[in-house]
């Protein structure tokens, strides 16, 4: 409205500003018009009054047209007769022979535009005013300049209700985006936004929104299923802790009954303290709190390492346990983190492989990366669960795994620290036949 409101104020005080030019340069060229018929009458300096008279005469052929012509004294020399005697005025001061436009007031006749000029007649110069009435084109200027004043105010009011009323019917979609947008909660996520028009702004907008939604929808699933597993895992060895204790205050025991129980007592507060130390290490992982240093890592060493902890698991279930490495290979990041990550995929290999068969690793270098496999020859998963197997709590056999200690976080684990460290890690594996990891991670040159 402020920019229409200065812009109608410019246009209207250009019109009125050219208008007047216009009116006043037309009064200005009748004043020289009559003014041009003295001066090319070249027969004046001869019957110098006579001729004067006729010229006069002659300008009342322009209505409201006066002329006064004063001698050297600066008396009334000759005169238009129609002119009151109370509206003749005193001879111009400064007369030149170049005419002179300006206005005056005169009485009787109102204001005037006058032009004063020098006329050499013979061999003398008569200051001459030549006068037309200005009453007209102030009239007429005065009617534009009202017509102006009503018009920029009303012309104002009619745009700013049909843009208040446009922008209003515009951004209607926006509010109701908006309304529907506010009732969508954590518990009714399953709701989308209506989208009437998918190709424009608020069609688009509508859509983003709505994939926003879909993605916290998925989140939000995802975290209850998170917390729902992590429950129901924490209350299995609670719940056999409990069993085992009201069992032994049940009754008498021997020595050897006390032994047991205790012994499998804290063989779930094994379980308890992994597991809680596991959702401990993701819900850090996803609050992004994990403080992972960046040192140089000697990953040969390091796996060699985690190798040689685990060989006597390997040894006692009676497996081929063979290491291949390249000697010294570096990469940046959190030794404690890495050595997780194998250990993790060891045990498992080791885990899921019956007596007899093979658990290997490999470490070699490719051009910008270090890759190290786990491959075993045991029980293997079937291709409907290999897509899953890095989910939380995902375990292919539930009471199997379980009863092995597992936990289902094991490889969730080692997939986000890896992830952490920029690489990849990959799963691959023949039911019944065997199962190979590959971890890729960025090489430190
Ligand atoms: P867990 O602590 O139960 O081992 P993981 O996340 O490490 O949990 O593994 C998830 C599931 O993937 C396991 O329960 C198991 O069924 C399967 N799995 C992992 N590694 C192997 C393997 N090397 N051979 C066969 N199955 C495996």
């Amino acid at each position: 409205m402020l920019a229409l409101a200065v812009v109608l104020l410019a246009f209207a005080g250009l019109v009125y500003v050219l208008l007047a030019r216009a009116l006043y340069q037309q009064i200005d060229r009748t004043l020289l018009a009559g003014f041009e018929q003295l001066q090319h009458d070249d027969r004046l300096s001869r019957g110098r009054e006579e001729r004067l008279q006729y010229w006069i005469d002659e300008l009342k052929e322009h209505e409201n047209l006066f002329c006064i012509v004063y001698d050297q004294e600066g008396k009334v020399y000759q005169r238009t007769h129609e002119l009151a005697t109370e509206s003749v005025l005193p001879p111009p001061v400064a007369a030149t022979a170049e005419p002179r436009f300006y206005d005056v007031t005169v009485p009787i006749l109102g204001r005037q535009r006058l032009l004063s000029v020098r006329v050499r007649l013979g061999d003398q110069e008569y200051p001459v005013l030549l006068m037309t009435s200005l009453v007209e084109v102030d009239r007429e200027l005065r009617q534009v300049l009202v017509a102006l004043v009503m018009a920029v105010p009303a012309v104002l009011v009619l745009s700013g209700g049909i843009g208040y009323f446009l922008a209003r019917k515009a951004l209607a979609p926006v509010d109701e985006l908006r309304c529907r947008t506010e009732n969508i909660t954590a518990e009714r996520l399953n709701q989308r936004l209506p989208i009437l028009n998918p190709h424009d702004e608020l069609g688009r907008l509508g859509q983003t929104i709505n994939d926003m939604i879909g993605r916290l929808e998925r989140s939000f699933t995802e975290i209850r299923r998170f917390t729902a597993d992590a429950s129901h895992e924490l209350r299995t060895p609670l719940t056999a802790i409990r069993t085992e204790a009201e069992v032994a205050l049940s009754k008498p025991l021997t020595l050897d009954d006390h032994q047991q129980l205790l012994g499998s007592i804290l063989e779930e507060c094994d379980r308890l303290t992994r597991l809680t130390g596991q959702l401990l290490t993701l819900a850090r992982d996803d609050a992004g709190r994990v403080r992972q240093s960046q040192d140089h890592v000697d990953l040969t060493s390091l796996v060699q390492n985690v190798a040689d902890t685990v060989r006597p698991l390997a040894e006692a279930k009676g497996l081929d346990f063979l290491l291949s490495a390249e000697e010294s290979l570096h990469v940046l990041g959190d030794g404690a983190h890495l050595r997780q990550v194998f250990y993790n995929l060891l045990d498992n290999a080791i885990k899921y492989t019956p007596g007899k068969g093979k658990v290997e690793i490999r470490i070699w270098r490719e051009p910008e990366r270090v890759l190290v496999t786990v491959s075993d020859t045991g029980i293997g998963i079937a291709a409907e669960h290999l897509p899953r197997i890095f989910d939380r709590f995902y375990r292919v056999d539930g009471a199997r795994t379980r009863a092995q200690g597992g936990t289902g976080l094991g490889l969730s684990i080692a997939q986000s620290i890896v992830v952490a460290h920029g690489g990849s890690i990959e799963m691959t594996s023949n039911l019944g036949h065997g199962t190979t990891c590959v971890v890729a991670l960025p090489i430190k040159s």
